[in-house]
């Protein structure tokens, strides 16, 4: 009897195993390696590649959190991943200025796109009118991610139309959430007095976000990192702080507080109470536990870290 019991108990396992083999979705390795192999420069990009893609394409990101974009260098371990990508995805507007070379001759062997290559040109802000170069940091007005993220968009339709109809899906409800974003940053910016929104960081990352939301904006230092900022330019800067009662200036993860440290030291000097109102994801999106993880979270992050320091 027991012995029945125990070959039925085989038999049925047996089946359920049989039945549980042919249900299961035909994913293997063999097939994870079919997916479309995308690397982007920065995970600001990635997380969009990624939010558009969702498991029809695999998207790696070359820095991870708090990596400052315009200083990187590929290591040996980056160019593997940059020449075994199928294609790759940079910013693009001198953001990623060391990793140049690699991109121009990687362009000579499979897809390279910059993702601000399709933004109309009036969109593009220039620190002032008679500078070369245009501003990198435009994922900071969210109006202008959504033409970035259409660009992946057509990236990965071209390069894998057989998941055109699940990129085009993501995507449109990625413009959805990013649209209403865009929109509850114009109403909490505007809670914020006019007179109190002047916003001063470690870098000039910030530009964009002032001309959509409305605010004032200064860095410390230029448009790049790279750049040095002047004892005259630390100077103007606690001027204006002083002379307009400034509560707070802002640090940024990915660059180091020093010379925000400077300036709080040198109001405080001048007998103006000055604080770090924060730390503001600029050019990196935070890490897992962060609440910045997301482009989206990184900004609204961002934007509740200005408007609570700048309000009291
Ligand atoms: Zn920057």
């Amino acid at each position: 009897m027991g012995r029945f019991l125990v070959a039925g108990t085989i038999r049925t396992l047996a089946l359920l195993f049989t039945w549980a083999v042919a249900a299961a979705p035909p994913f293997n390795s063999a097939v994870a390696q079919q997916r479309l192999n995308v690397v982007a420069t920065t995970n600001i990009i990635a997380d969009t590649a990624r939010q558009i893609a969702g498991d029809d394409a695999a998207v790696t990101s070359l820095m991870g959190p708090g990596v400052d974009p315009h200083l990187y260098k590929a290591s040996p371990g980056d160019l593997r991943l940059l020449s075994n990508a199928q294609t790759i995805l940079y910013n693009g507007l001198h953001l990623e200025g060391r990793l140049s070379d690699a991109l121009e001759k990687l362009k000579l062997r499979k897809p390279v796109v910059t993702i601000s290559e399709r933004i109309p040109p009036d969109r593009l802000r220039k620190p002032t009118p008679l500078a070369e170069l245009y501003d990198p940091h435009i994922w900071f007005d969210v109006s202008i991610w959504i033409l970035a993220a259409e660009r992946i968009r057509d990236l990965l339709i071209e390069r894998d139309p057989s998941h055109a109809p699940g990129y085009r899906e993501r995507f449109d409800r990625y413009r959805g959430s990013l649209e209403e974003l865009h929109t509850w940053c114009k109403d909490l910016a505007a809670s914020v007095p006019a007179e109190r929104r002047v916003l001063i960081t470690a870098h000039d990352a910030f530009g964009y976000f002032g001309q959509a939301y409305g605010f004032e904006v200064r860095g410390i230092q230029g448009l790049s990192t790279d750049s040095e900022a002047s004892l005259q330019d630390i100077n103007f800067l606690i001027n204006l702080i002083v002379t307009r009662k400034i509560p707070a200036v802002f640090a940024e993860s990915s660059v180091s507080p020093k010379m925000v440290e400077a300036l709080v030291e040198g109001a405080r000097s001048r007998g103006h109470k000055l604080s770090i109102g924060g730390e503001l994801y600029s050019d990196s999106l935070g890490a897992a536990d962060s609440h910045a993880a997301t482009y989206q979270e990184m900004v609204k992050r961002n934007l509740i870290t200005i408007t609570e320091a700048l309000k009291r």
